[in-house]
């Protein structure tokens, strides 16, 4: 069966999402803070998801976030974020997090992501099947591997930024509206929100790109999107 794991520390909380995500045909782990996260997932590699609250009483949402990124580039992270924590999404999202849900959030929108995020983490991609390189120089994107290379060197992608890669490599030059990318990388049947393509190709540029604040590969299209400018 499918395995997600839970850290939420309001009984309440946890409980709803325990019960929807039961209903719904997953396997569920429940933790109460980051460390008894941490341990869980030791015991359970065969984790696909995580959702990971934010405030916690001991080591945070954001700081579990990235010691399971620190090893695990597989597993899809969800963060739950309260209404008023709007700079959290990002700051989530940059530390490794695919995705995010306000709270308070209803069964159907938990279950479609969390369903959206397993089939991705089990090799499933909105997009369509490749095998192959895709060589445009400094890169080197293998599409058998999921794996991305810069000059030799091996750049560790989510399995998110890994797709958003492939789309701007089979799309040199063509400018990409972020509708498109979302559609793309997330699947049309995906109802998120059009900003965490934003916050991932922030993420991406910080992996990718010689100058941040100038990014010569992705290039923004101002008012319309992105483009692999190579
Ligand atoms: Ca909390």
């Amino acid at each position: 069966m499918k395995k997600v794991l839970v850290l939420e520390d309001e009984a309440s909380i946890r409980g709803f999402i325990v019960i929807n995500l039961r209903r719904a045909g997953y396997d569920v782990i429940e933790a109460e803070s980051g460390e008894q996260a941490m341990e869980l997932l030791k015991e359970n590699p065969d984790a696909r998801v995580a959702l990971l609250d934010i405030m916690l009483p001991g080591i945070d949402g954001f700081e579990v976030c990235r010691r399971i990124r620190a090893t695990n580039s597989r597993i899809g992270i969800i963060m739950l974020t309260a209404r008023s924590q709007e700079m959290d999404k990002v700051t989530g999202l940059m530390t490794g997090a695919d995705d995010y849900v306000t709270k308070p959030f209803s069964p159907a929108e938990l279950t479609a992501r969390v369903d959206a995020l397993v089939r991705r983490s089990g090799g499933e991609d909105p997009l369509p099947q490749a095998t192959g390189e895709l060589s445009q120089p400094p890169f080197l994107l293998n599409t058998r591997n999921r794996t991305l290379e810069k000059n030799g060197q091996r750049i560790k992608l989510t399995q998110v930024e890994y797709s958003i890669m492939r789309v701007f490599m089979e799309n040199p030059g063509k400018a990409l509206s972020r509708e498109e990318i979302l559609d793309m990388v997330w699947g049309r049947d995906y109802f998120g929100e059009l900003k965490i393509v934003d916050v991932n190709i922030r993420r991406l540029r910080l992996k990718i790109e010689d100058n941040v604040q100038n990014p010569a590969y992705i290039t923004t299209v101002w008012g319309y999107g992105y483009k692999w400018g190579l």
